[in-house]
This record gives structure tokens, sequence and C-alpha cells, in this order.
């Protein structure tokens, strides 16, 4: 099982389709038992939609994102890392 950091590294490569098969299958049995994380995948693929050009390729930035969106998406990421600190 994926703890809720492993699926934030993994959720960009998740979301743009990159991640292996397998990958994928680990990743889905995480979200399906973990709220927070389901969450954070709906406010980070709101964000991409907002901004799909700034969102492409490795050197991603917030930083062109309309800011209520980067808020919202760095306000879930900051709650996931913090679960999964208290494990
Ligand atoms: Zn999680």
């Amino acid at each position: 099982m994926l703890t809720c950091r492993e699926v934030l590294d993994f959720l960009m490569a998740y979301v743009d389709g990159e991640l292996p098969a397998d990958e994928v299958a680990r990743f889905e049995k995480h979200l399906a038992v973990c709220l927070s994380c389901v969450n954070y995948l709906a406010s980070y693929r709101a964000t991409i939609r907002a901004g799909k050009a700034a969102m492409r390729g490795p050197g991603t930035s917030l930083d062109k994102l309309p800011p209520d969106l980067v808020k919202a998406v760095e306000a879930a990421r900051r709650a996931l890392v913090q679960s999964g600190e208290s494990e």
C-alpha cells in the first residue's frame, strides 16, 4: 500500500497518464481507502484544467495559476503531508 506521501509524489505522473499500469493499480488502491488523497486529486485536477498550459513538463510551476486554486491545492497538500506525518 502506498502512503499519502508516495501518492503525492506520483500524482503528477498519474494525472498525466504517465504512470505504469501496476503503479496506477497501487495508486487507485490507495485512493479507494483514502478520502484526503481523493480530495487532493480532485483539487489538483481542477487546477490543471484551469492552467493546462502552465502545468506541462517537469519544470511545473504553480506561479501562473489563479491564486485561489493554488491556495486550495496547497492547503489540501499540507493537510495530506500532515496526516502522513502522524502515522
Ligand atoms: Zn492518502
